[in-house]
Parts: C-alpha cells; sequence; structure tokens
C-alpha cells in the first residue's frame, strides 16, 4: 500500500474499501448516529401460529437483544435507558436512531404503530426510526403510514430475506419466499422510504458458489443499505437441536475463510449498496458453533479492512466489469480501475441513491 492509496476516494466518497455504513450516516446526518435497540412487545407471525409455531429455525431473539430491552417498559423509556448506555460509549454521537428490533415490528394494527412509532420518534434525541420485519409483514396501511414518517424523519424498513434461495427458505421456516422479499424492497424504495435487508451466509444446503451469487440476486435489488452475517448456531434455536443430531449437515465458514469468501462476494455487489455489517455478533455464551474465537466485530472489521489493503480490492470491483451498461447509467463510467475514481463520482452515487429512495 504506498502514500497516494490512503487518500484515494472511492466513488462513495471516503477511501475505505467498502460503502460502509457508519460513513454513510456522517454524510447524511454531518456525524456519528447510534442505533438504540427497542423490544416493543411485538411477537411474529412465524411464532404465534398465523404461519406457524416453530419460528425460523435459527432464531432466538435473546441472543441479540440488549438488556435494557424489556418490552415490559414503555417505548420511550427504553430508548432513554439505551441513549444512556451508548452514550458512555459512544460520546460523539449527534443523534439516536430508534431501532425496532426484536420480532416483527409491523405486526400490529396501523393504529397501534403509528402510537408506538410516534412515541419512539417524540423523545428529543430521536431523529429518526429503524424497522426491522418480515417481507410479508407489510402492507399498504403499514406501508402508507412508513411513508408519512418517513416525509419529516429519518426512516428505513429493514427487512429479514435470509436467503435468496427457496429451498433454503423452507428448511430454515421462514414462511415466506424470495418473491415476496422482491416485493416488499420493491414496493418501499418505490414509495421513497430507505429499505434495508438482513442476509445469512452459510445456511444449511447451499453451496459456497450458491452464496457467492447472492451478490448477483442482491445487487438487482432497489436497497438503501444490507447487513450480512456468517451462520452462528445459537442455543434455544431449532437449529440448535439439528445440529446436534446431525453436525455433517452444516459447512461453517473458519473466520479465514469467511474473510475470503466476503471480499470476493463484495467484489461483485453493487457498490451503491451500503454494507452496515458483514458478521453476527451474537451473545458468545449462547453461540453453539462455530466459535471463532474473536472479540467484537470492530476488532474483525479492522483485520478484515486490512485484508482487502493488502489484496488491493474493493466493493463493486468485479460488478462493474460484469456491468458497464449500469455503471455508465451511474454516471460512473467504464473506468478501468475503479480504485481511481474521484470523489465527484460521489455525487453519482447520490444521485443513484436518491433515485433508489434514499430519503
Ligand atoms: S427470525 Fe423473525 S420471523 Fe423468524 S421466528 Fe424469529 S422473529 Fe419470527
Amino acid at each position: 500500500m504506498d502514500n497516494g492509496e490512503i487518500n484515494k476516494e472511492y466513488f462513495w466518497g471516503h477511501n475505505r474499501r467498502f460503502n460502509a455504513y457508519s460513513n454513510y450516516f456522517k454524510t447524511h446526518f454531518g456525524g456519528r448516529v447510534q442505533k438504540v435497540s427497542i423490544d416493543a412487545g411485538f411477537t411474529c407471525p412465524n411464532r404465534d401460529g398465523k404461519l406457524g409455531r416453530g419460528g425460523c429455525t435459527y432464531c432466538n431473539n435473546d441472543a441479540f437483544n440488549p438488556s435494557y430491552c424489556l418490552p415490559e417498559k414503555p417505548v420511550s423509556k427504553q430508548i432513554e435507558e439505551g441513549i444512556t448506555f451508548h452514550r458512555r460509549r459512544y460520546r460523539r454521537s449527534i443523534g439516536y436512531l430508534a431501532y425496532f428490533q426484536a420480532y416483527t415490528n409491523t405486526y400490529d394494527s396501523v393504529d397501534r404503530l403509528r402510537v408506538l412509532y410516534k412515541e419512539a420518534l417524540e423523545v428529543p434525541e430521536v431523529i429518526g426510526l429503524v424497522i426491522g420485519t418480515r417481507p410479508d409483514e407489510v402492507d399498504s396501511e403499514k406501508l402508507d403510514l412508513l411513508q408519512e414518517l418517513s416525509e419529516s424523519s429519518y426512516v428505513t424498513i429493514e427487512y429479514g430475506v435470509e436467503s435468496v434461495y427457496n429451498k433454503t427458505l423452507e428448511r430454515i421456516n421462514r414462511g415466506h419466499d424470495y418473491q415476496s422479499s422482491i416485493n416488499a424492497i420493491e414496493e418501499t424504495a418505490r414509495r421513497g422510504i430507505n429499505c434495508g435487508a438482513h442476509f445469512i451466509f452459510g445456511l444449511p444446503g447451499e453451496s459456497r458458489d450458491e452464496m457467492l451469487a447472492y451478490s448477483d440476486y442482491i445487487s438487482e435489488l432497489p436497497l438503501t443499505s444490507a447487513k450480512f452475517h456468517q451462520l452462528q448456531i445459537v442455543e434455544g434455536t431449532v437449529m440448535a437441536e439439528e445440529y446436534r443430531e446431525d453436525p455433517s449437515g452444516f459447512n461453517f465458514f473458519t473466520w479465514e475463510e469467511y474473510q475470503d469468501f466476503f471480499i470476493s462476494f463484495l467484489e461483485k455487489l453493487n457498490p451503491a449498496i451500503v454494507v452496515e455489517r458483514f458478521t453476527g455478533e451474537s451473545s458468545p455464551k449462547l453461540i453453539l458453533s462455530p466459535r471463532w474465537g474473536k472479540g467484537r466485530s470492530d476488532g474483525l472489521m479492522l483485520e478484515f479492512e486490512q485484508k482487502m489493503e493488502e489484496l488491493d480490492t474493493w466493493q463493486g470491483r468485479s460488478y462493474f466489469a460484469a456491468n458497464a451498461a449500469t455503471a455508465f447509467s451511474m454516471g460512473v463510467g467504464p473506468q478501468e480501475n475503479t480504485s481511481t475514481l474521484a470523489s465527484s463520482s460521489a455525487d453519482s452515487v447520490a444521485s443513484h441513491l436518491s433515485a433508489r429512495s434514499v430519503t
């Protein structure tokens, strides 16, 4: 790595080698923004009997729900406690996003949803909402509400897509197919609401080549951002039982393999999609397998970015080669080497993203 490269800006407007979420927020809001998780007491249709009772086979919400999230507490109280918690760690945050995270956060009447979302937005430090939900639990009334809120506040709907393959979605008992995800994402983006999606790499029955091909599917979606996790089998899930019965059905990534895989994946991913995270961070005491023996995801990210530097590669590197016409339409042009794109190209991304409904 030479010094010239350190100051290089990619077409998302900074010198990190992928379109990183924290930088996207700094550009969007002018400073660090922190998500504060909420458990508003929702359940989910895959648990309460509407679609099924067992839930998705990998799901244990306790694995990622922070301790201040107790559904007995009002939403505003959870947010206030969350802000106090985060202030100790991230003093520089200029605002907070209320993250309706636990279970299916559009699974109630529109009237009730309005009350909960408005309560969150009334907390003075809250500048927007992130609503985690299933792609089959939005309808035009719920989207009308979120569209209305997005006209005065930042709003993202984050869909659990998990896999692009119906055979996998059936196997993990998601209760919806991939087309439901496409429909929800396209409709959300069409209404001018930011749209995020969540995917898991390493689900049983998928080959590494099939996982790599996620990039082709995801690159086509009008997403603002995406979150990726390696599969972690968590205690208390159906998958944990399956694993105990027959571990040979699982093919986990080692940390080294995952880095190589994710770099290849990122190279094929549309560079306009903001990458929120690339590893999961379930509570270590709940993880059955794989155990990477690593610390927090910030440390993994540093190691990963160092590897990208060593390989001198970046998000979208091969996407551009394979999609010259799309690159043209984004105003980026058919550069032989996208790493040399100037910061002015960030404007092209900004206009592309606004066409993709970033509010
Ligand atoms: S992952 Fe979401 S949809 Fe699936 S069981 Fe858990 S809360 Fe329900």
